[in-house]
């Protein structure tokens, strides 16, 4: 009785009838999930990294302290920070996965020169953001036309692995497959072991989510990381979040596994201040992908830019159609 009332609270996290039906005869959420909340659950995480994205804008390059003296806790789409955006406006870390998702569908296939196009596309639209290293990339393909830049030291930042959504719901239920697509997207500008093993595990971890895991399932992906790259331990979380891979990973994978929803997880994470908006990027994303669409606050939607809205549910679709997944099952 006492296994079985641990199934039930730990399953009834996850707000998915079907996995509650489930889990009273086989362990908690580990049948797969019907189609329909597949669909569900990548939308999710699309709109997860939107979302994320908006909210973690507001406090990027704050410190908790200058965060809680301002908001008290930054809780609301509210748009302004560094870049003074209009609420509900994303930045980089959506605009480049939706270009990259973009350049996937209209191929219908991998594409890595379409990918690199709509980047270079979008750069000469004159983002209002643009990291560094992505920028040397876009302008190192427009300059040579070259689809992987060199290894560099220096490119262990974040700005390959804020955009990994659309190459998970696009590799759905391949996992060699998102293995090879994470690291030729990320090459396209950053080159470097840990941003590689980082775009790698949160594509693993946003396919683990929409197909139906449970919490246990979704730590020991991160303890195997942990055991191959030990710097991104993250037990004892010192509170950096900065856009370092390794620092950003840290604080997704805090706030995830130490919060009980999606709405908590991403609050914890933008209140973190640093590269906020790309933490709050990434962690949308999982927690999307894991708690489904029901666990994300109608606030919060209903403030997201529509086009952009629109844009990420349309592609999650029609990315998730695309994928080996989907041609089983769509
Ligand atoms: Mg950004």
């Amino acid at each position: 009785m006492k296994a079985k009332n641990k199934i039930m609270k730990d399953t009834l996290r996850y707000k998915d009838e079907s996995c509650l039906v489930e889990a009273l005869t086989v362990s908690p959420c580990l049948v797969p999930r019907p189609a329909p909340l597949v669909f569900g659950h990548a939308r999710a995480a699309y709109l997860g990294l939107a979302i994320g994205d908006a909210l973690g804008a507001t406090t990027e390059f704050m410190t908790p302290g200058e965060i809680k003296v301002k908001h008290k806790v930054h809780r609301k789409i509210i748009g302004g920070g560094w870049l003074y955006l209009k609420p509900g406006m994303v930045t980089d870390d959506t605009e480049m996965s939706l270009a990259l998702g973009k350049a996937l569908l209209l191929a219908g296939q991998w594409d890595l020169k379409g990918i690199a196009e709509n980047f270079l596309a979008w750069m000469k639209s004159k983002p209002i953001d643009i990291g560094a290293t992505c920028r040397r990339g876009i302008s190192d393909y427009r300059l040579k036309g070259q689809l992987e830049v060199p290894y560099n030291e220096w490119d262990a930042g974040n700005g390959a692995a804020m955009r990994m959504a659309p190459v998970a719901l696009f590799t759905l239920g391949d996992s060699l497959l998102l293995k090879e697509y994470a690291i030729k997207q990320a090459h396209l500008t950053h080159n470097h072991t840990l941003s590689d093993a980082a775009c790698v595990v949160i594509g693993g971890m946003v396919q683990q989510g929409i197909l139906g895991t449970d919490r246990h399932k979704l730590h020991e992906t991160t303890r195997e990381l942990v055991a191959e790259y030990p710097s991104f331990r993250f037990n004892n979380y010192r509170g950096n979040a900065s856009p370092y891979v390794v620092d950003t990973l840290q604080t997704v994978f805090h706030y995830l596994f130490s919060t009980a929803n999606f709405e908590e997880c991403l609050i914890g994470v933008v209140n973190q201040g640093g590269d906020a908006d790309t933490t709050g990027a990434i962690a949308g994303m999982i927690a999307g992908a894991f708690y489904g669409m029901d666990a994300i606050p109608a606030r919060w939607l209903k403030k997201l830019n529509k086009e952009v809205k629109d844009e990420a549910e349309n592609q999650a679709v029609k990315l998730v159609k695309l994928s080996p997944w989907g041609s089983q099952h769509a």
